[in-house]
């Protein structure tokens, strides 16, 4: 069972929104074990494509949901666009999102003793994998802020980017995650919205610990 001082944080949001940066900084911050909810779905993703499978047929996808190993792809390899794409066509499939919900879950059930709680981050932690968690927190920025950040994420480490490309992959995959019958990207009922157009990253930080500290908008 899990610990009565566990505190759980849900952070949810579309591409791009600052939502990974936010959590891995307010995880550090508050001590709270972090999962990259999205990297299970790319890990999944890269690993139909390695094994020469098709990313639409359910039996690829739940073969490579179920026999997932992170530690066999570089952070390179799983931030790419082509993960990123492979992931939301992976993560349509609810058969493939049955076989990672439970280890998410236990996750935030299970922290770790070093930590006091954990954050998970996602499309669908407020929603449906942590329905209960302390504090959740919906992430937007509006579509030309999060190219531009996309942008920026992918010239840094040095890819080749075509600003129409990212641009109709990242609308494609929002509409994908939006649109999808089960766990849709979708802001909970009592979640939080922090739009972050026209932040930065420190501001976010500051404007999502006043809110989970209660010191802040709630
Ligand atoms: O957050 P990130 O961009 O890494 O997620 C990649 C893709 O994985 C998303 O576009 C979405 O299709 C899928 N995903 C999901 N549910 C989550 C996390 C990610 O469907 N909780």
């Amino acid at each position: 069972m899990a610990d009565q001082s566990n505190l759980v944080v849900a952070i949810d949001g579309p591409a791009a929104s600052g939502k990974g940066t936010l959590a891995r900084r307010l995880a550090d911050i508050l001590n709270l074990r972090y999962l990259d909810t999205g990297s299970l779905y790319r890990a999944t993703g890269l690993s139909v494509i390695r094994a020469g499978g098709d990313l639409k047929s359910e039996q690829d996808a739940v073969k490579a949901a179920e026999n997932l190993d992170l530690s066999t792809f570089s952070a390179e390899e799983l931030r790419s666009e082509e993960a990123g794409v492979a992931a939301s066509h992976v993560a349509f499939l609810p058969s493939v999102r049955a076989v990672l919900l439970d280890f998410q879950r236990s996750v935030a059930a299970n922290p770790g003793a070093d930590f006091s709680g954990a954050i998970l981050d996602g499309r669908d932690i407020g929603t449906v994998v942590c329905r209960d968690a302390d504090a959740k927190i919906f992430v937007t920025a509006a579509l030309e802020v999060r190219i531009k950040r996309r942008l920026e994420e992918l010239k840094g480490r040095g890819e080749t980017v075509i600003e129409a490309r990212v641009r109709d992959d990242m609308t494609a995959r929002d509409q994908r995650d939006r649109d999808r019958s089960v766990s849709p990207l979708k802001k909970a009922d009592d979640a939080w919205e922090l739009d972050t157009s026209g932040m930065n990253a420190d501001e976010a930080l500051a404007e999502a610990l006043g809110h989970i500290r209660g010191t802040g908008p709630q």
